[in-house]
């Protein structure tokens, strides 16, 4: 089956009520690691480029990547630019074969985000690609990732500004987008402490918006109240700061016990790899899309 498309895949999900697992993945060992898992536990998987991962030449190596590594598996697949806030690199996505862009203008008034999300809307929907814009703001946190991180692994983010169900209905018809980023108390990044979702404001959103619903900062975020937001609605969940999280950790470890630095790159990544595998199956059944293809 290999590529399909965001809104096949995402409405398979919605009727059969289980959550599209999304990672960000920024080279070839993420991405096989991710259709790898995929195909092990018979799950589809979206994979996504963040922007500071695809830019100037990078963005060419990142899809023949991605679509080499989606055609290795039977699994539905599906190529993604996650946080985009520009118009210009969603364009070069979609005509790169990126089967869907978020635009996130979630910072901007509500009219401006209404005029970003549809201007992408009528630059690419043409060529067959989809797009998700978010409502509300899902802020970055205090170390932010995915979204609004600097280099140094911080953010000056935290602003979160939950959805608001009376302006769903409107931003959907007038930008005609094809999915919609809701914030319900999720933020980007590692918690401090427990998010607590506000499930009875999921049920609102999800009678006004009649398209699929998507929870971004999915990192950290207890399995109780993942479930009870995929059975309110949530169809696609983003993940990134468990992935590299458990990456660095495992990496840190294996080099602190290293006096050689020479190995191989494949022997000191082994670890990593593992464990960033495991974060990726731990999470395909949090969302119950495991045994589904
Ligand atoms: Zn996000």
């Amino acid at each position: 089956m290999a590529i399909v498309s965001f809104n096949e895949m995402l409405q398979d999900a919605d009727k059969r009520h289980y959550a599209v697992p999304m990672f960000d993945v920024s080279n070839l060992t993420m991405m096989r690691a991710a259709v790898e898992v995929a195909e092990e536990l018979h799950s589809p998987v979206m994979l996504a480029a963040i922007p500071v991962d695809i830019e100037g030449k990078s963005l060419d190596y990142w899809v023949h990547s991605a679509v080499y590594a989606a055609n290795q598996v039977k699994v539905p697949v599906c190529l993604h630019l996650d946080h985009s806030s520009n118009l210009e690199l969603c364009v070069r996505c979609a005509k790169k074969g990126f089967q869907s862009v978020m635009i996130d203008a979630s910072a901007d008034s509500f009219e401006q985000n209404i005029a970003k999300s549809r201007e992408v809307v009528d630059a690419i929907s043409k060529l067959g690609v989809a797009v998700e814009a978010e409502l509300g703001h899902v802020a970055s946190g205090i170390t932010g990732a995915e979204n609004g991180m600097s280099e140094n692994g911080h953010s000056d983010d935290c602003h979160t500004i939950f959805t608001d169900p009376e302006s769903v209905k409107e931003f959907i018809e007038r930008t005609q987008v094809n999915a919609l980023a809701v914030s319900i108390g999720t933020t980007h990044g590692v918690y401090i402490s427990a998010p607590k979702l506000n499930i009875p404001l999921l049920k609102e959103l999800k009678k006004s918006a009649d398209v699929p619903l998507v929870l971004h900062g999915g990192s950290g975020t207890p399995q109780d109240q993942l479930s009870e937001a995929i059975k309110e609605g949530i169809s696609k969940i983003n993940i990134y700061s468990e992935l590299t999280s458990a990456w660095n950790s495992a990496m840190k470890s294996f080099l602190n016990s290293r006096e050689e630095m020479t190995c191989y790159f494949s022997v000191a990544t082994k670890q990593a790899d593992a464990a960033m595998r495991s974060v990726m199956r731990e999470k395909i059944r949090m969302f119950n899309s495991d045994n589904k293809f």
